[in-house]
C-alpha cells in the first residue's frame, strides 16, 4: 500500500449521523469542460474550488480557480473529503463535500506503434486539426492532385470519437480541390450519434477505406516520396501509394492527475484505465465511491455530446445530496469489532467502494457502504458483521429451513443468489422450477464462503449453486470474481474429501436471464443423478 492511501486511512473517520454535508464541489478541470462545470455548479448556487485551468478564466462569482494547484490527496468520505492540494510549493488542506474529475485527455500519437516519426508530411491528427484550425495550408501538392492517408484504429477497434474528427478533417481537405482521402482501419466503430451518416457521406465524396487484418502497411519516407506499402486483404495484391500527408491516429489516456482519486477507490485500479469501472452499475459519471464523479476522459468519454449531458448529471448527483444530510442514505454499515481487529487493513484494501477507513479503529462509512459484505467475508479475524436485514434469520438457519420444506422427490439444492442479478433472474421462473431449490439471496455473491458451501453439504443438500453477476458488470466490482473462486475453494475442499465437486458450481446469471438461471439448476440436478449413479 503507497503512504499515502495509509496516511489517509488513519487520518479520516466516517461521516457521522446528522453531520451536514459540505456545499463545496472540488473540480478537477484542465479545459472548457471544467470550466463550464465549474460555472455551471456555481450557478447553481453551490460553492465550487477549480484547479487545474489557467488564472484568468471567466469564472461566475461562486468560483475559486486554485491555478497552479495540484490535487495529491484525498481523504474522507462523501459530504466531508478532504482535499490536499500542493501550489507553489506549499501544501494546504481544503474540506469539501465532493469531488469531481473533469480533465482533459492525454493525447499521444502513434507514432512509434508504426515506426514513424514526425515530418512535414507525416503529422498526428491533432496536427492537422490545428493547422485546419488556423487556416495553415498543408505541404503543396506534388502532382494534380493531392493524396491524404490516415491510420485509424490499425493496432485494435477504431474510437468512435477519433473516427469523428479523422471524418470532420478529411471534410476540410475535400473542401479543396482535387483531393484524395484514403483510411487505412481494421475494425471501424460508427457507434456514436451523426457518425453513420458522416461515414456514409465522406464515401460518396470519394474517400477509400481499406480494411486491414493484419499490422498494416510498411512504411519508407525517402528524400523524393513518402512510400506506403501494403496488402489489400481483399484483392490480395500488395499495393503501393505515395501520400503527399499520412496522419498518424493518436490513443488517449487518462489523465495522469486522476492518481490521488484512484487511490480513494481501491477497485479503480483494477477495473479501468479511467475513473470509471466497466461495470454498467456505475451509471453515468458516478464512480464505485460515492461523492467523487467523473465526467468526460475522465471516464473513458470524449464525444462533446455525451459530455455535455455529463454536466447536467453532475449538477443532479451533487444536489441528490444538498441540503439535507446524509442521514437517509445511511443503511447499516458493517459493525467491527475492535477488541477483535488486528489492522490488518485487508478490509480496507478490498472494499470495491472505498468505505472503510482508520481513525483510532477501523469504521465503515454509512453514506458509502453498499451492504455487499465482502469486508466480512474477507475479515481473517472474523472481526466484521454485517446484520441480516432486520427479521431475517441467520444463513444457517435459513439453510436448514429451506432443505425441510424441500418437496417429495425433489432434489435437495441450495442456491446463493446474489440480490442483484440471480435472484431477480428467479423472480421470473416458473413455481416448478423456483421449488426445485433452496434460495439463499445474499447481498452480493461476494458474500458467499467456502464454509456456507460446505455449511450447506453438511446440513443435507446434495448439490449447491453460488450465482451472482457477469464479470464487469458486478455491482460490488469483484464480488462476483471472489464469489467463483471461494466456489472453487470449496469444490477443491469436496474432492479431497472424496465428494464429486461437481455437486458444487458457480454462475454468473444477469437479472434479465432467467434461462441461464433454469439451465444451471438443471446441470446440477444431472450432477446429482450423475453422482448417485455412481455410488449405487
Ligand atoms: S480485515 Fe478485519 S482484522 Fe483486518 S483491519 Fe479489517 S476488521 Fe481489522
Ligand atoms: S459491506 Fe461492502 S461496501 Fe460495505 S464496507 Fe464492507 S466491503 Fe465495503
Amino acid at each position: 500500500m503507497n503512504e499515502q492511501l495509509a496516511e489517509s486511512i488513519f487520518l479520516c473517520r466516517p461521516f457521522q449521523p446528522g453531520e451536514p454535508v459540505l456545499n463545496r464541489v472540488l473540480v478537477m478541470g484542465g479545459d472548457q469542460t471544467g470550466l463550464e462545470l465549474a460555472n455551471r455548479l456555481g450557478r447553481e448556487g453551490l460553492e465550487v474550488l477549480l484547479v487545474g485551468n489557467e488564472a484568468g478564466a471567466q469564472v461566475s462569482e461562486s468560483v475559486k480557480v486554485m491555478a497552479g494547484s495540484v490535487l495529491e490527496e484525498v481523504h474522507g468520505f462523501v459530504g466531508r473529503f478532504e482535499a490536499v492540494l500542493r501550489t507553489a510549493g506549499e501544501r494546504s488542506r481544503e474540506r469539501v463535500g465532493f469531488i469531481v474529475a473533469a480533465q482533459p485527455a492525454e493525447i499521444v500519437p502513434k507514432y512509434d506503434a508504426y515506426g514513424l516519426s514526425k515530418t512535414p508530411r507525416v503529422m498526428a491528427l491533432s496536427d492537422l486539426e490545428s493547422m485546419q484550425r488556423f487556416g495553415d495550408s498543408v505541404e503543396p501538392r506534388r502532382g494534380d492532385w493531392f493524396h491524404a492517408a490516415f491510420l485509424l484504429g490499425l493496432q485494435g477497434e477504431s474510437e468512435p470519437t477519433e473516427f469523428a474528427r479523422v471524418l470532420k478533417a478529411i471534410q476540410r481537405l475535400q473542401n479543396e480541390e482535387r483531393v484524395q482521402c484514403y483510411v487505412f482501419t481494421r475494425n471501424l466503430k460508427v457507434a456514436a450519434s451523426g457518425l453513420e451518416r458522416l461515414y456514409r457521406e465522406s464515401r460518396e465524396q470519394g474517400t477509400v477505406f481499406f480494411k486491414f487484418d493484419t499490422d498494416g502497411s510498411a512504411f519508407e519516407d525517402g528524400p523524393e516520396e513518402f512510400l506506403m506499402t501494403f496488402k489489400d486483404p481483399l484483392l490480395g495484391l500488395e499495393m503501393e501509394l505515395a501520400p503527399d500527408l499520412l496522419v498518424v491516429d493518436e490513443r488517449l489516456n487518462p489523465p495522469r492527475s486522476l492518481g490521488p482519486l484512484v487511490d480513494a477507490i481501491p477497485s479503480s485500479r483494477a477495473a479501468s484505465p479511467f475513473l470509471k469501472h466497466d461495470s454498467t452499475r456505475f451509471a453515468g459519471v458516478e464512480t464505485a465511491k460515492a461523492g467523487i464523479l467523473a465526467v468526460g476522459p475522465s471516464r473513458g468519454v470524449f464525444d462533446a455530446e455525451t459530455i455535455a449531458g455529463d454536466i447536467e448529471a453532475v449538477v443532479l448527483a451533487v444536489k441528490k445530496h444538498i441540503p439535507d444530510s446524509l442521514n437517509s442514505a445511511l443503511a447499516g454499515p458493517p459493525e467491527i469489532d475492535p477488541a477483535r481487529c488486528t489492522i490488518c487493513l485487508t478490509c480496507v484494501r478490498l472494499c470495491p467502494h472505498g468505505a472503510i477507513s482508520f481513525h483510532k479503529r477501523a469504521e465503515a462509512d454509512p453514506a458509502s457502504c453498499v451492504r455487499c459484505g465482502i469486508c466480512a467475508v474477507e475479515c481473517p479475524m472474523q472481526a466484521i458483521r454485517l446484520e441480516p436485514p432486520a427479521g431475517e434469520e441467520d444463513l444457517i438457519e435459513r439453510i436448514r429451513r429451506g432443505l425441510s420444506n424441500t418437496g417429495e422427490g425433489a432434489k435437495r439444492i441450495v442456491a446463493f443468489l446474489c440480490a442483484r442479478s440471480a435472484a431477480q433472474a428467479l423472480e421470473s421462473v416458473g413455481m416448478p422450477i423456483r421449488r426445485k431449490i433452496t434460495p439463499i439471496i445474499v447481498p452480493c455473491a461476494g458474500t458467499i464462503d467456502p464454509g456456507h458451501i460446505l455449511a450447506a453439504m453438511e446440513e443435507g443438500a446434495q448439490a449447491v449453486l453460488a450465482a451472482g453477476c457477469y464479470k464487469g458488470n458486478c455491482a460490488s466490482v469483484y464480488g462476483t470474481v471472489l464469489a467463483a473462486e471461494r466456489t472453487n475453494q470449496a469444490r477443491h475442499a469436496l474432492q479431497e474429501a472424496g465428494i464429486d465437486p461437481d455437486l458444487v458450481m458457480f454462475a454468473s446469471v444477469a437479472g434479465n436471464t432467467p434461462a441461464t438461471l433454469v439451465q444451471t439448476i438443471r446441470h446440477l440436478e444431472a450432477a446429482v443423478d450423475r453422482a448417485f449413479a455412481k455410488n449405487k
